[in-house]
């Protein structure tokens, strides 16, 4: 029998696989399609990292590890990964979202500066705020180069000593306790003491008392300068999250290739996806209509269709929270999933979440909150 498989090397897999690496544990990784592809939920460029108001208090171990991990990461392999940009949360003074953050901010003492309509305008001319309207300035804020960051963990799995397999998709055949999992990798059978399964949209839906996950088709999409002189540079249009008056919330990056500015919605919305597998159809007009609104009203100096459109994967949970543990029948097997469209930022520290799972150690956080069963009782009154 062989030691640890990781099945699935996105973004949590691939920190996994470095993280059980670096530990000397003989490691194999698989993963259907390429490394760092597009046909998951990690592409895109760039991801989120830590912005005030959005760590509940579950996830701040996490981002504690996951900040020190992914500096770990930069050192081991040479590659920034981590851009420390600043980030705004913007929106009415009194609005909801800008509450919270301010909220949460003073909660976790975590440093802010906020600034009125005029200074935003001042400061961040592609924002067209309303004289009502406020930022947080959060200067740790950034974000994550995020396919760079997979093919890292990757290299460093690798030269570590980690096997990996690329085209290769696996299916968990049987957990047969003190024998192990058994798994077929395109009809090749083979055996490890424990299985990590971080398959993201992949991870079935009907696993026996866990926590339902879901997978919803959104878009990442960019936008162009409508002429003009418009700075979208990191000092001048860093990460946002940002309220509009009538509630709509929407998120972006700077500049950081010649696409654009990535900007989304936040909040649930998108189209169920049955076969993850079948998600790679293009985005059609009217999947954009929503997001060409918010940019058309948010910042009048972009065009309002996207230079680009590429469909992506949002899993939910239906309470938005992590789900990580093992599924009743399937003891050795570890399932991680960063459900609930914020899980890059802490891969790492989902990855080494997964390593110490998988090898019996004692998990360096409280993960009650995001225990895989968490929903049984409910689910067996309803059966
Ligand atoms: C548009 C968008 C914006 C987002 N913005 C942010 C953000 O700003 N900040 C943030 O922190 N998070 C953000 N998220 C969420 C974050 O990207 C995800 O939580 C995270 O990338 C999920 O990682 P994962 O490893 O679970 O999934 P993936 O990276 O998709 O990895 C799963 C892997 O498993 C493989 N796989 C599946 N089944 C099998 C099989 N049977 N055999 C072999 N391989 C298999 C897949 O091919 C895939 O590579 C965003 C998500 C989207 C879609």
């Amino acid at each position: 029998m062989e030691e640890v498989a990781v099945v699935g090397l996105g973004a949590v897999g691939s920190m996994a696989l470095w993280r059980l690496a670096l530990r000397g544990v003989p490691v194999v990784g698989f993963e259907r399609f390429g490394p760092a592809h597009s046909r998951g939920s990690s592409h895109g460029e760039t991801r989120m990292n830590k912005i005030i108001g959005d760590q509940p208090a579950p996830y701040k171990p996490l981002a504690k590890r996951a900040d020190e991990l992914w500096h770990d990461l930069e050192r081991e392999t040479g590659l920034e990964l981590v851009v420390e940009s600043g980030g705004l949360v913007i929106g009415p003074k009194r609005g909801p979202y800008v509450t919270r953050a301010r909220r949460l901010a003073e909660a976790q003492s975590m440093p802010y500066e906020e600034i009125d309509a005029a200074e935003v305008r001042r400061r961040y001319p592609a924002h067209a705020v309303e004289d009502g309207d406020v930022a947080l300035v959060d200067p740790h804020a950034g974000y994550l180069r995020s396919e760079d960051g997979i093919r890292a963990a990757l290299t460093r799995a690798e030269a570590l000593g980690a096997e990996t397999h690329f085209g290769a998709a696996v299916r968990l055949v049987s957990d047969d306790g003190a024998d192990g999992v058994l798994l077929s990798i395109d009809g090749v059978e083979r055996r490890f003491r424990r299985v990590v399964l971080s398959a993201g949209a992949w991870i079935p839906q009907d696993l026996p008392g866990a926590v339902p996950v879901a997978p919803v088709r959104i878009n990442a999409t960019w936008f162009r300068p409508e002429g003009g002189d418009v700075p979208l540079d990191a000092e001048h249009f860093p990460v946002f999250m940002r309220e509009l008056p009538d509630g709509r919330i929407g998120w972006g990056f700077p500049q950081v290739s010649d696409r654009g500015v990535k900007i989304g919605l936040h909040g649930r919305y998108g189209t169920p996806v049955a076969d993850a597998t079948a998600n790679d159809r293009p985005v059609e007009a009217a999947e954009v209509r929503a997001i060409s609104a918010y940019v058309r009203d948010a910042f009048p100096g972009l065009e309002s269709l996207p230079s680009t459109a590429v469909p992506c994967m949002v899993t939910w949970a239906p309470d938005e929270t992590f789900a990580i543990g093992s599924p009743r029948d399937w003891p050795n097997v570890v399932v991680m999933s960063a459900c609930s469209g914020h899980g890059f930022k802490y891969a790492p520290a989902s990855g080494e979440l997964a390593a110490q799972l998988a090898l019996g150690e004692e998990p360096y956080a409280d993960i009650s909150a995001f225990d895989l069963t968490r929903f049984e009782p409910e689910q067996e009154a309803r059966a």
